[in-house]
């Protein structure tokens, strides 16, 4: 973390010392005589975003010595045909974490579909049961990535900053089921007082005022604006916006340039906050890096450790 008007929050080093844990705890399971942790990513159509996406994930689970595969079907393919993958993946002992990259094709009903992956290999966190677990408190709970890195990172800062997260106020701007409920579900569990604003929310930026800890995943950039930061508050951005960057000039093809910028001003907010993320560096890296703690919890688990 760096000092300035806010502290920088460093998401990308907490995410690099938190893959290098993994890969000691990878170690120590093969130790012990334990099998790798197994990755399986499966992957329908040829979305070059989410291609991306899951060749990253299997660089990082590679990283900490795990055993990673993937699996690719065609862009047409049938919901029983990923239900069998599913149920192969479901029934194999090298396998500890099953991810399935979305968004699925139109074809596709994505709920039948994480409701068929083993709650004990969900390593996203979505199944139902899994949401259960996080809603009452169960240990056995896989905690959705994003927000289970988010959280890590408002520890540290809190940390950073000598206070202590019970009973301060927190707002989740975005109520989706990949973010904002689950991060919700997060800070109720560190016995702080919670709000969740949405799109249908009156007064959104007199409800930010208030935050001791402000989390924003809504997806439109720079929405919210350093004055509605109360004065030393956390600020996690985990928006990721691509915006027409003019000042940068033209592409190798002529086009205007682009940048990646969050939900948060964060120029503005970093004058008022007492600790802020950036956008990249902030939230994202730590997704990838709770994939693979998540993946190592569950081999842990299915080893008995
Ligand atoms: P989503 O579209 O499912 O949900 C957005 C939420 O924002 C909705 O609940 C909606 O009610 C709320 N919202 C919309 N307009 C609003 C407004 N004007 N005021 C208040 N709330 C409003 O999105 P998501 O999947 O939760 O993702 C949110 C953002 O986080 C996106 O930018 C996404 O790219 C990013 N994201 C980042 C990571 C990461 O690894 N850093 C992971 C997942 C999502």
């Amino acid at each position: 973390m760096q000092i300035g008007a806010g502290l920088r929050i460093d998401g990308a080093a907490t995410a690099a010392s938190a893959r290098a844990a993994v890969a000691r705890g990878a170690a120590a399971l093969a130790a012990r005589g334990a099998p790798a942790p197994g990755l399986a990513t499966v992957l329908v159509g040829e979305d070059p975003a989410s291609h991306v996406y899951v060749a990253s994930k299997q660089k990082a689970a590679r990283e900490a010595g795990f055993h990673s595969e993937r699996h690719l079907l065609s862009a047409d393919a049938t919901q029983d045909e990923l239900l069998r993958v599913i149920a192969r993946l479901n029934a194999d002992q090298a396998i500890h974490g099953i991810l399935v990259q979305l968004p699925l094709p139109r074809q596709i009903d994505s709920g039948p579909i994480l409701d068929a992956i083993a709650p004990e290999k969900d390593v996203d966190g979505f199944h139902p049961i899994n949401v259960g677990r996080l809603a009452t408190g169960d240990p056995r709970a896989i905690a959705p990535c994003t927000p289970a890195g988010a959280m890590i990172l408002i520890r540290e800062a809190a940390a950073a900053l000598g206070r202590s997260l019970a009973g301060l106020d927190a707002v989740v701007i975005g109520r989706s089921n990949i973010v904002g409920k689950p991060m919700a579900q997060l800070l109720l569990a560190e016995n702080m007082t919670v709000t969740i604003a949405h799109s249908r929310t009156r007064d959104l930026p007199g409800t930010v005022r208030r935050a001791d800890v402000v989390i924003a995943a809504v997806g439109r950039p720079l929405m919210v604006k350093g004055d509605w930061i109360k004065p030393g508050a956390i600020v996690i951005d985990v928006g990721i916006n691509r915006i027409p960057a003019p000042e940068l000039g033209l592409d190798a093809q002529g086009r205007e340039k682009t940048r990646l910028v969050g939900d948060v001003d964060y120029a503005g907010a970093l004058a008022r906050a007492g600790a802020i993320t950036p956008v990249p560096g902030g939230v994202g890296p730590m997704t990838i890096a709770m994939l693979m703690a998540n993946t190592l919890a569950a081999a842990e688990r299915a080893a008995g450790a």
